[in-house]
């Protein structure tokens, strides 16, 4: 094996072939991201871009909070966890539309084993005091806090509670920002719709390297076709109010939130997961749900009646996948081919974390393709 031209004939050696990713959603950008500030080169494909506004391009229309999820595997975890740290460093910068807001979760009923309580883990239990000497240090100038509330605290018709500061991210400022992040650190973003993965291939012979980061496209892709992959209709209302630094979130059946959106003065309230439904028209009975939903989690942000010209609506098709998300690598042949779609209702508190899993996929890769000598 020589390392620089043994696998295709290619004259470059692997860390300057560019690393070809399919789809600029958050999960190919936060990719992107991480592998160009590991020194690598990289090419985005995609047919909607950082700032598009599409119903199929997940990404613009995500809430979107960073919620601890509850039932996944500690891995998974993990990844929400890099996620979490990436988000509180952004949101130090107010154009990266990362915002650290109150949360307020509360719970129907008593928590599970494998519930959502292990989010606890990265926010502190105790106030730490100004003269903290965390306090002066870079990027730890708020520390996090996780307390759960007493009873007469919240609502009396739930179980127990939680008070919690977590981050939310606001996709109409954080995907243009990232997509300059990218073109600053020398990635290179080419809009083109692909059938395949082979036409992706052919347009970069000298590559070894691609990702599939394509979400739902994964399903109609002709050499991907993955039939567990399918939509998951989401529509939710954009209320306008100064009232937006407080997450709300309803922990059991019914499935309610209020997302706060600081840096576009307002609320996104939900939620709704619909399959079958690739509607781009508002459903009215929804929102009139949603918003009474709403009004009834956080009555002090969400009035009974607001007045219409506040109100606006988000329609957006997440990727689901049957079996959850893929993330993984396997040889095609001289090629290394990394899958990485199916986040569902979760692609923005995985992002960074998948990024950095990305990342290690990718160094494996690189070590298959050159001479390590002795
Ligand atoms: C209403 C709503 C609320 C949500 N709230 C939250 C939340 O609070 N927290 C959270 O974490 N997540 C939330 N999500 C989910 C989140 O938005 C998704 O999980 C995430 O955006 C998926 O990102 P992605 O990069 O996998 O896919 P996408 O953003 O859909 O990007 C796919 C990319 O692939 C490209 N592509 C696909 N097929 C092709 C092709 N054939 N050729 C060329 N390009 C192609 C597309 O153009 C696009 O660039 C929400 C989603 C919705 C709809």
């Amino acid at each position: 094996m020589g390392g620089s031209n043994s696998v295709n004939g290619s004259l470059l050696p692997f860390s300057q072939r560019p690393i070809v990713i399919l789809g600029a959603g958050i999960i190919g950008c936060a990719a992107a991201r991480q592998l160009l500030r590991a020194g690598f080169s990289v090419v985005v494909v995609a047919e909607f871009l950082p700032g598009d506004q599409d119903i199929n391009y997940a990404s613009a229309w995500a809430g979107a909070a960073w919620h601890a999820a509850g039932g996944i595997t500690p891995d998974q975890r993990y990844y929400q966890v890099i996620s979490h740290r990436v988000l509180l460093r952004m949101a130090q910068d107010p154009e990266s539309g990362v915002h650290v807001v109150d949360g307020r979760e509360y719970l129907e009923k008593e928590p599970a084993p494998n519930s959502a309580i292990w989010g606890r883990t990265v926010v502190s239990k105790v106030r730490r005091p100004e003269s903290s000497h965390l306090a002066g240090s870079p990027g730890l100038t708020q520390i996090l806090q996780f307390r759960e509330l007493n009873q007469g605290e919240y609502p009396a018709n739930f179980h127990s509670a939680w008070a919690y500061d977590t981050l939310v991210t606001d996709p109409t400022r954080h995907m243009p920002w990232l997509g300059q992040q990218i073109t600053k650190l020398g990635g290179r973003f080419v809009r083109q719709r692909v059938n395949s993965l082979e036409e992706l291939y052919s347009m970069f012979p000298e590559s070894t390297l691609f990702i599939n980061a394509s979400g739902i496209g994964s399903k109609t892709l002709t050499d991907v076709q993955d039939d567990n992959v399918y939509p998951e209709r989401g529509q939710n209302v954009f209320l306008r109010t100064d009232a937006c630094h407080t997450f709300y979130f309803r922990n059991g059946q019914e499935y309610t939130y209020v997302i706060p959106r600081p840096s576009s003065q307002g609320v996104v309230l939900g939620g709704v997961k619909q399959q079958g439904s690739l509607s781009p028209e508002v459903d009215p009975e929804i929102a009139r749900d949603e918003l009474e939903r709403a009004h009834r989690l956080a009555p002090d942000v969400v009035p009974e009646k607001p007045s219409a010209e506040n109100i606006s609506h988000i329609i957006g098709i997440r990727s689901s996948r049957k079996g959850g998300f893929r993330l993984d690598s396997e040889k095609q042949g001289h090629r290394t081919l990394l899958s990485a779609y199916g986040f569902g209702g979760g692609g923005y508190a995985f992002s960074y974390g998948v990024a950095d899993a990305i990342q290690k996929l990718v160094e494996r890769a690189e070590r298959e393709h050159v001479i390590v000598e002795e």
